[in-house]
């Protein structure tokens, strides 16, 4: 009989399974359960000999992947509702990073959330970077200010996460780590003998592991998911990155304008006008000019 089931973890071949009750299975997969990843919601079946079998991937809302080697991606996680993109105060913030993790989210339909960390050193701070995260607010991000070491802002960070399959991305030293420990996920016992059995305990740091938060809600997480790079993506993509522009698509006088030089073009004129932030059309700039 087959039965509904979430990855949560994988360890080559061996696949991690919880089912509706909580229970977490030591699966193998099916050959063309191959590319299952930890989020997926799968289908798998019990047997007498206790050789628990995957045998399908439910459809999936959307896939996360890196580039490894030019050329080639490797799956990373599925089904993911939201993005937390965490800066730092107190670091020299990277605008345009942050506008491409943007860009990235809206390509897997997922929403964007973003936080700024270390709010206990906003004192200290001068890169002006209300001015900045007050943009985005009105851009109509959610923007939350919170700090791990006085846990301002951690509950509603919390709530934000709550009944949500979350990842956290961004750059190294933002504290994603020390945001990770302040939420405590937490991981099943059993998953740590399960994956120790599997021989490949070394590398279960580097594996994406799906965490359950005390409050509610998922944390998908790993080294992998934390520091994954954007990939170039399609101008269409990049555009949908831009809600600033949303409005205006279709209005430019060629229809495919990639409102880089083309005369009539809507976007440039509200550019102009001052509808649409500089700053963020140079961000729009420096993304189609990296596609391939
Ligand atoms: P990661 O590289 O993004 O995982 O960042 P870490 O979690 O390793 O944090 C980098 C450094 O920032 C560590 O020294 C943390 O102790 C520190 N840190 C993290 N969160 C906060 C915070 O809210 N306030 C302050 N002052 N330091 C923090
Ligand atoms: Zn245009």
């Amino acid at each position: 009989m087959a039965n509904p089931g979430r990855l949560i973890s994988r360890f080559g071949a061996e696949m991690l399974i919880e089912d509706s009750s909580g229970e977490i299975h030591r699966c193998t997969g099916r050959k063309k359960v191959a590319d299952a990843v930890c989020g997926d919601n799968v289908t798998w079946e019990h047997n007498a000999q206790g050789n628990d079998v995957v045998t399908g991937i439910e459809p999936r809302k959307n896939l996360l992947k890196r580039p490894v080697s030019y050329g080639r991606k490797k799956n990373i996680a599925a089904n993911i509702d939201q993005v937390v993109i965490v800066l730092g105060y107190g670091m020299k913030p990277n605008w345009n990073m942050l506008d491409h993790y943007l860009v990235a989210t809206h390509a897997l339909d997922a929403r964007p959330v973003i936080i700024c960390n270390k709010l206990d050193l906003a004192d200290q701070d001068n890169f002006d970077r209300e001015r900045y995260l007050e943009d985005y607010e009105n851009l109509g991000y959610l923007v939350l200010r919170c700090s791990c070491s006085t846990e301002q802002g951690i509950p509603e960070l919390r709530n934000i996460l709550k009944d949500k399959t979350n990842i956290l991305v961004g750059q190294s030293g933002v504290g994603k780590s020390s945001i990770v420990k302040v939420l405590h996920p937490m991981l099943d016992i059993r998953i740590g003998e399960l994956s120790d059995a599997s021989g490949e305990g070394q590398h279960t740091t580097s594996v994406a592991m799906l965490y359950h938060l005390p409050d509610g809600g998922e944390l998908i997480d790993s080294p992998g998911v934390r520091d994954f790079k954007p990939e170039n993506f399609e101008r269409n993509i990049i555009e949908k990155g831009f809600p600033e522009f949303q409005q205006s698509l279709g209005e430019c006088r060629f229809h495919n304008c990639s409102h880089v030089k083309e005369p009539g073009c809507r976007i440039k004129e509200r550019l102009e006008k001052g509808e649409i932030l500089p700053r963020r059309y140079e961000s729009y700039l420096r993304l189609i000019s990296e596609q391939e």
